[in-house]
């Protein structure tokens, strides 16, 4: 490997790994012969409260500088519409109009939500939208940390329920029918973003890209030296850097969620930002969940299989075609589908 080329993977591996409060995977080339360009990483751009970086290999820069320009205006204008904070958004007045109307939304909203709602049922309500009010009460919004009490988990929880939400189709309006009903899209739009910017770069021409919005990672062809991308797994409690594996990735998608990038600890315990619908509490059996599949939506909502465990994870993901699973259980034993060994180069049995 040239000088050039390996200080240049440095830096891309410092940059990402500068950003891990929020980064769940990362990219490493390596081996003998990685001398071929490192192409186009692209300035990390900031958006949904994470980072998105994005490689491209293969083109003159001015064009793949082009090319990642363009995917990452997606970030934003996605953002406008799903975030949960910034007045006048489709999920802003959704929430606002909550027991009072429906509200007609942008097509990219309707389709999380519908998507949503499909998938939660599958996975008996583990993945809910709906989940807001509870998660506020953990201060994971306000980043004002708390554990609630039982009378406050118990009072938010009838506010909570997928199967509440009311979708028109032909109208395009999402509708909550109770007061206090909040949804958060904010487990399902980086995935959706993902795959919206897989296609775009592919309609552009792009042959070979990879690209990770806060653990939600496409990776498109092959890298510029006709080898796969290879993600590595982050340890969940490992110092950065540490991986609990590393797998091949070519026009596929990848999706990590863990209790390691947004939590706190209180009196000894952990507290991640991802919580049990059906309980208000977190779950307590995975401490990270990572699918690999060919629909990055799909992916990122499968991931919160987390919130099942491995067992019930895996009987649940087993009913879908394409869809491959790794967890690292509370335990530290870390178990997968058998279909993950396609793309496991090396994956650990314990951590
Ligand atoms: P991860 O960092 O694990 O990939 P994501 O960013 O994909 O997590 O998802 C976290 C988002 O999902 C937050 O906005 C959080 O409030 C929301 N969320 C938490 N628990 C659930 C759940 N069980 N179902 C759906 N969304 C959830
Ligand atoms: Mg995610």
């Amino acid at each position: 490997m040239n000088r050039h080329v390996k200080s240049m993977l440095t830096t891309v591996l410092i940059v990402l790994f500068a950003t891990g409060a929020v980064i769940l995977l990362v990219f490493l080339t390596r081996g003998k012969g990685d001398d071929a360009t490192v192409g186009y990483q692209a300035p990390t751009v900031f958006a949904m409260d994470t980072t998105l970086d994005i490689n491209i290999q293969g083109l003159p820069e001015k064009d793949a500088k082009a090319d990642a320009a363009a995917v990452a205006a997606l970030a934003k204008s996605v953002e406008a519409h799903t975030s949960m904070f910034k007045q006048g958004s489709d999920v802003y007045l959704v929430n606002k109009n909550a027991g009072v109307s429906p509200v007609k939304v942008h097509p990219d909203t309707l389709l999380m939500v519908k998507r949503s709602l499909e998938l939660s049922a599958m996975m008996e309500g583990a993945f809910d939208i709906t989940v807001a009010p509870v998660v506020k009460l953990w201060g994971f919004y306000d980043k004002k940390y708390r554990v609630p009490s039982r009378q406050e988990i118990d009072a938010a929880l009838p506010l909570v329920g997928y199967q509440k939400v009311i979708v028109d189709e032909a109208a395009g309006t999402v509708m909550l029918p109770l007061r206090g009903m909040e949804i958060d899209l904010g487990g399902i739009a980086k995935g959706y973003v993902v795959g919206e910017m897989y296609k775009l770069l592919k309609e552009r021409g792009v042959k070979s890209a990879v690209i990770n919005f806060g653990g939600s990672v496409g990776a498109i062809g092959r890298r510029a030296d006709g080898k796969q991308w290879v993600v590595g797994i982050k340890d969940p409690r490992g110092e950065p850097g540490d991986l609990i594996g590393e797998i091949n990735l070519s026009d596929n998608f990848v999706n990590t969620s863990g209790d390691y990038e947004r939590y706190f600890i209180q009196k000894g315990v952990r507290y991640c930002h991802l919580i049990d619908p059906r309980t208000g509490r977190q779950p307590r059996s995975t401490m990270s969940t990572t699918i690999v599949g060919p629909q990055a939506m799909n992916d990122d909502i499968l991931s919160k299989v987390f919130v099942l465990g491995s067992e019930k994870g895996l009987e649940l993901l087993g009913r879908l075609t394409g869809y491959d699973a790794v967890f690292v259980n509370s335990d530290g034993s870390i178990v997968r589908s058998p279909g993950m060994n396609k793309y496991a180069i090396t994956i650990k049995e314990h951590i």
